[in-house]
């Protein structure tokens, strides 16, 4: 992959692109001298002259046939041309630029480049946490010693049987494991260097309510706090029926329990949720986020939607819209219905939207998300937070907030496993980029 600069101006933006190209080569790229081999083009401009900012435009000009040929083509803009602020008339005049940088600050190309990676990541990850709540995977003792975060399944099974679902006809009724040994495997993971536990279960919050001898997913939360050298615990999948105020009070009152809650909604209109039988209706899901907001300040909230369920309508579908776009949550893990053998919806109901279809309503959706959650995410612009730091990712530390937002800093010190203060200094809605606090 290859990378062409193109600086204008000072001794200053001559500095700042050697940042980006240094940048770039930290990402594999190497240099060439002509634009039309590159898969990436940086104009690092200079408006301290009118003549300066002409040819600045004259060059972007010039550029839009090469990215009409190439549309992988990433084209920056940078420097004083774009200032500090966002500039929409640049952006609206120039739709072709895929970014635009303020002066000195090689990270909003950086992060656009590694965006779809990060994608890529969080999608695997959220695919490594299904797996193991299904109990289909179990990392070797010698790999869990390197573990920052690590899974503890707590509920195997699902009694809930939602019509799309076949875990229950593959993992049985539901049953939770008994507290000492949830509570023994979370010590034995902190003696290996854990400090982040994840507790999973299809419907977490309905912990112990196969066993009256057992606690309530709250009480657990209070014994794992206990757990000296543990520091952070989170739980998923919730579902909305069961998501007590007991349970929403222990997060809130608990400081090892992150403030960030999964949810499904799974739809936003009531046909369709009878159609899937969740058990609740679209008002009841939105005062439920409401009363998870009051009763955890700062919370982040993740749901799921499935798009494209038997006999889901254009109305229908926008109602699910309508509920993403007012909710404004963090995270929407997006689905496009697939019958799976065996279940209700396979057996009983038509698959009757169409595949291009599916794919329309789940784009719109995604486009939304990634407007929301590219806001939500802009608020910790500035902002100190403290991240925990799982690993090395291509030169930069990958961590993640209380809200579980992804975070990277660059550093050269060991951070793996420790609690660090960042101030963030970039955001997008996938991840955010910040520096340590000295
Ligand atoms: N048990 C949790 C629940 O449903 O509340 C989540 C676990 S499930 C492995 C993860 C997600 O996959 C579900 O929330 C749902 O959005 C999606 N999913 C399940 N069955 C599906 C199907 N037949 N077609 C499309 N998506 C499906």
């Amino acid at each position: 992959m290859k990378y062409h600069i193109w600086t204008e101006g000072c001794q200053m933006n001559v500095a700042d692109s050697q940042r980006v190209a240094s940048a770039l080569e930290h990402l594999g790229y190497s240099v060439t001298p002509k634009p039309e081999e590159a898969d990436v083009i940086v104009l690092n401009t200079c408006v301290v002259r009118q003549s300066a900012e002409d040819k600045a435009y004259g060059r972007l000009n010039s550029l839009r046939p090469l990215k009409e040929k190439n549309p992988h083509l990433v084209i920056n803009l940078m420097g004083c041309l774009v200032g500090i602020r966002n500039n929409d008339a640049l952006r609206k005049r120039f739709p072709f630029v895929d970014v635009f940088s303020p002066p000195s600050d090689p990270s909003p190309l950086v992060a656009f480049l590694t965006q779809s990676e990060v994608r890529e990541m969080e999608e695997s990850a959220t695919a490594t946490r299904y797996a193991y709540m299904d109990g289909d995977l179990v990392l070797p003792e010698a790999e869990r010693g390197k573990l920052v975060s690590a899974h503890i399944p707590v509920v195997y099974g699902c009694s809930h049987a939602c019509t799309y679902c076949i875990i229950p006809y593959r993992r049985g009724i539901e049953r939770s494991r008994p507290p000492e040994d949830i509570l023994a495997e979370a010590r034995a993971l902190v003696r290996q260097g854990v400090k982040e536990i994840t507790l999973l279960g299809q419907i977490v919050d309905r912990y112990g309510k196969d066993n009256p001898a057992y606690p309530t997913l709250a009480g657990l939360l209070i014994r794992l706090s206990e757990i000296e050298g543990l520091e952070r615990i989170r739980f998923l999948t919730s579902h909305p029926n069961w998501m007590t105020d007991e349970l929403l009070d222990a997060v809130a009152s608990l400081p090892k329990v992150m403030p960030h809650i999964e949810v499904p909604a799974q739809a936003g209109d009531d046909t369709v949720l009878e159609n899937m039988k969740r058990g609740y209706t679209a008002e009841q899901y939105r005062a439920l986020i409401a009363r998870i907001r009051e009763r955890i300040p700062g919370v982040s909230i993740a749901t799921d939607i499935i798009v494209g369920f038997p006999g889901e309508t254009e109305e229908q579908f926008m109602n699910t819209y309508r509920l993403l776009e007012d909710l404004r949550l963090d995270v929407a893990h997006l689905a496009r219905y697939s019958p799976r053998p065996g279940t209700v919806s396979a057996r009983r109901m038509k698959d009757d939207v169409p595949e291009e279809e599916k794919m329309r309503r789940f784009r719109m959706l995604e486009e939304l998300q990634e407007r929301i959650v590219g806001e939500i995410n802009a608020r910790y612009l500035g902002e100190n937070v403290p991240v925990l730091f799982e690993e090395k990712v291509k030169q930069r530390w990958k961590g993640r907030t209380p809200t579980n937002k992804l975070v990277f800093v660059e550093s050269e010190e060991d951070l793996r496993g420790q609690i660090r203060e960042v101030k963030i200094t970039w955001t997008g809605p996938w991840s955010m980029i910040g520096s340590l606090k000295k």
